[in-house]
Parts: structure tokens; C-alpha cells; sequence
């Protein structure tokens, strides 16, 4: 089936130029003007932007496991709902993703969703930071390694495992955290310090999670300044949000690592815009209400997939501090080369047809009755996000509309 967008904005690397995009065979065929192609369906543009799909690189979706909180399949229709066509699950599972055995339990899931899900193993067998995974059997099946939820403590096994990923060229995704200096905001910088080293003395391409505070950010700074092969994420509720956004005590403002202070916002935000933080991933974590009731006995993590776009449009674009292209950048471009995923991420000629057709004008209320993910612990229920996906194609299929 062909499918012809006529008259959008088309969001290019560089520029935005009004054009009609062609997919044939899952592929963008063409783009142009005035094309006309017999026995295609056509999605009329006009007055909205075509943007790449996408790229969550760090999702968890909580399948095998813990289905009262999100399954491959509800985290996929959030996902698809939000435009992210691509997305990364993390191994915290039950059982972790630690084997090809316990990989089955996933993949089987997966390939019935229509989004793209790259799947992340561990680096330690059941996340417990003792004994290594076997990189080279899961080589085949996952795009990165990572423990997250915890940091791996023993350098030399962290040395190692950088090692192994190295020879096999796929990317540790490091949870940066000191265990033991968890009620310090230092726990962080000091994880990330050590990460930053490790990574220098082996050259193995390490992305750090959820950068949250100005130190960190400094040091990831000097690191790629000296060349360090390090890329960096951050989720929208560190640019958007602040402590003092959670003295109220509602739960869903709880997340690891929390919330920082002002100077922190503006570091985290001024990061992304001078490129020392990469992307924007949303560390999307669902939890049962049961799980959410008391700020202090409240398990971690908010959701964030359906709020991705709004959320970095609101503060990026219509703050007037940059491009739409910058913004496809950090949330399509930058995660594709991060995990080495080629023809995805930008709107080429050849590249997959993974499309999101939104609003950039439509103001809306985050509602927690609109959330079509299996848990509603989102920090942005009650805030007005700019900014809407009105269609999303993966592989060329309508996905969501
Ligand atoms: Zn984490
Ligand atoms: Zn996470």
C-alpha cells in the first residue's frame, strides 16, 4: 500500500519546507511537490508537521512480570499515541532479561507490536552486580546493556563488561547512582565520574541514563571535550520540574534520581541545548496506584511516553530557545545513532517510514483519564502542554490517530 502526505511542513535535519511525502514498501519513496501517485491513500498535511518518528531510548515496560503496571502491548499504544515509533526496554524484569532464555519471554511480545521495541539485556545476571551476562549469546537479539535501577559498584567488573561490549560494539547504558551515597545529590556525579573513566580506559561507547544535576553535566562536558566516547540522556521532568514542584508530596513527583534544584533545571536545560546531553528519553515508568498512594513508602518512577513530544515542545520551541529541527534531533536523530539503528530518525529519502504528523499549536490539559498506558503516574496531570500528534506511522502504517 502507498501512502502520499500531501502539503505538510516536512521537518528536515536542517531546515522545514512545506512538501509531499510518498511511502512505498515501508519506505519514504519520495519527496516533493505536487506529487500526484495512482491507488494511494492520502493523508492530507496541510497546516500541520511531519517530524520523524520518536526514539524513546529508555522505556520500561514492565513485561515479563509485573502486568498490573504496563505490558509490551498497553506500553506500545501509549507509545505509538505519544509518536514514538522506536523505544528501548530496559531488563528490570521478572525475570531480568539476563539470558537468551529469558530474552523468548519478550521477544515473543514484541514482535507482535507494530512500533519498533529494542530491547536492552542486563550486564549482570539478575541485575545483582556479581557476575556478567553473556554478551556474546545475546549479541544477536539486544542493542544495549544495562542494569538500570542499580549501578554496577565493582570497577573491575564494570571494566569488564565495557570490554566485552566493546568487542561486540554495542552500547552500556549506565544507571549512574553511588550506592553508598544515595541520600546525596553527589551520588550521581560520583557514578558518572567513575562510568566516565572506565569508559576512557577501554573505549567502549557507554550512554549515561537520566543526567539530572549541573556537576554531573560538567564533567560529561570535559569528558566528550576530551574526546570520551560517552553520550548522555535526560527525561523531560528534569527541565520541566523542580524539588519545589514536589513539596506538595504527591507521589508522582517521586522518581530516582529526583528531582533537582532550580540551578540544576537550567543546567539540565542549557545542556541539551549546547549538545552536551544528547537526547531525551522519558525513563518511562509505570506504577499501580497501589504503589503510588504516600509520597514516602511510593515506589519510584513516573510515566512519560504520551508526554514526550508536548513536554520538550513546550519548553524548547515555544520558549523560543530552538529550532523544530533541533527538536527532531534530540528526540528522533540523536537516539538512532546512540544505539546504532540505521534509516531511522530523520525524513530522507530511503530512510524507514516512521512518521508523526502534529499539531505544534494545539494547547491542551494533561488529563489522567487520557492516558491510555496501564498506570497514570505522570508528573504533568493538571499542566497545559503545547503541542499535539495527531498521526502516527510506523513502517508506514497508521498507527494512531
Ligand atoms: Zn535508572
Ligand atoms: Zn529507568
Amino acid at each position: 500500500m502507498k501512502v502520499l502526505i500531501k502539503n505538510s511542513n516536512v521537518v528536515f535535519d536542517d531546515c522545514v519546507k512545506k512538501k509531499d511525502i510518498l511511502i512505498e514498501n515501508k519506505k519514504i519513496s519520495k519527496i516533493g511537490e505536487s506529487l500526484n501517485e495512482k491507488d494511494s491513500v492520502l493523508v492530507n498535511g496541510d497546516g500541520f508537521f511531519c517530524m520523524p518518528g520518536f526514539f524513546d531510548v529508555h522505556v520500561h515496560l514492565r513485561d515479563p512480570g509485573f502486568l498490573e503496571k504496563e505490558t509490551v502491548e498497553t506500553g506500545a499504544k501509549a507509545a505509538a499515541k505519544g509518536g514514538v515509533t522506536s523505544l528501548c526496554c530496559m531488563a528490570n524484569t521478572k525475570p531480568v532479561i539476563d539470558s537468551l532464555e529469558h530474552f523468548k519471554l519478550l521477544e515473543e511480545k514484541i514482535k507482535k507490536e507494530k512500533i519498533n521495541i529494542f530491547p536492552i539485556a542486563a550486564i549482570t545476571k539478575n541485575l545483582e552486580g556479581k557476575e556478567l551476562v553473556n554478551f556474546k549469546e545475546l549479541s544477536s537479539k539486544v542493542f544495549g546493556f544495562s542494569d538500570d535501577g542499580f549501578f554496577v559498584e565493582n570497577s573491575k567488573l564494570f571494566k569488564k563488561a565495557m570490554e566485552e561490549a566493546k568487542k561486540i560494539n554495542i552500547p552500556i547504558l549506565s544507571h549512574c547512582e553511588d550506592t553508598f551515597l544515595l541520600d546525596d545529590e553527589a551520588s550521581e556525579s560520583v557514578a558518572i565520574a567513575k562510568t566516565i573513566a572506565l569508559c576512557l580506559l577501554t573505549n567502549c561507547p557507554v550512554h549515561i541514563c537520566h543526567v539530572s544535576t549541573k556537576d554531573s553535566i560538567m564533567l560529561i562536558k570535559a569528558a566528550k571535550e576530551m574526546g570520551v566516547k560517552i553520550t548522555a540522556e535526560t527525561a523531560p521532568h528534569y527541565f520541566m520540574l523542580t524539588e519545589e514542584d514536589a513539596k506538595g508530596k504527591d507521589p508522582n513527583f517521586k522518581m530516582n534520581p529526583p528531582l533537582r534544584k532550580k540551578e540544576d533545571r537550567a543546567a539540565v536545560e542549557n545542556a541539551i541545548l549546547d549538545g552536551t546531553l544528547d537526547c531525551i528519553a522519558t525513563d518511562h515508568a509505570p506504577h499501580e496506584k497501589e504503589n503510588k498512594k504516600d509520597f514516602k513508602t511510593a515506589l519510584n518512577g513516573v510515566i512519560g511516553l504520551e508526554t514526550l513530544f508536548s513536554s520538550t515542545l513546550t519548553n524548547f520551541y515555544h520558549n523560543k530557545k530552538t529550532s523544530l529541527s533541533f527538536i527532531a534531533k534530540i528526540l528522533s536523530k540523536n537516539p538512532a545513532k546512540i544505539l546504532n539503528i540505521k534509516n531511522k530518525g530523520e525524513i530522507e529519502i530511503g530512510y524507514d517510514a516512521d512518521l508523526v504528523l502534529v499539531d505544534i499549536n494545539k494547547s491542551f490539559e494533561v488529563k489522567e483519564k487520557d492516558f491510555i498506558s496501564k498506570s497514570k503516574n505522570s508528573p504533568f496531570i493538571g499542566k497545559v502542554l503545547k503541542g499535539k500528534v495527531l498521526k502516527t506511522f510506523c513502517g508506514g502504517e497508521l498507527i494512531h490517530e
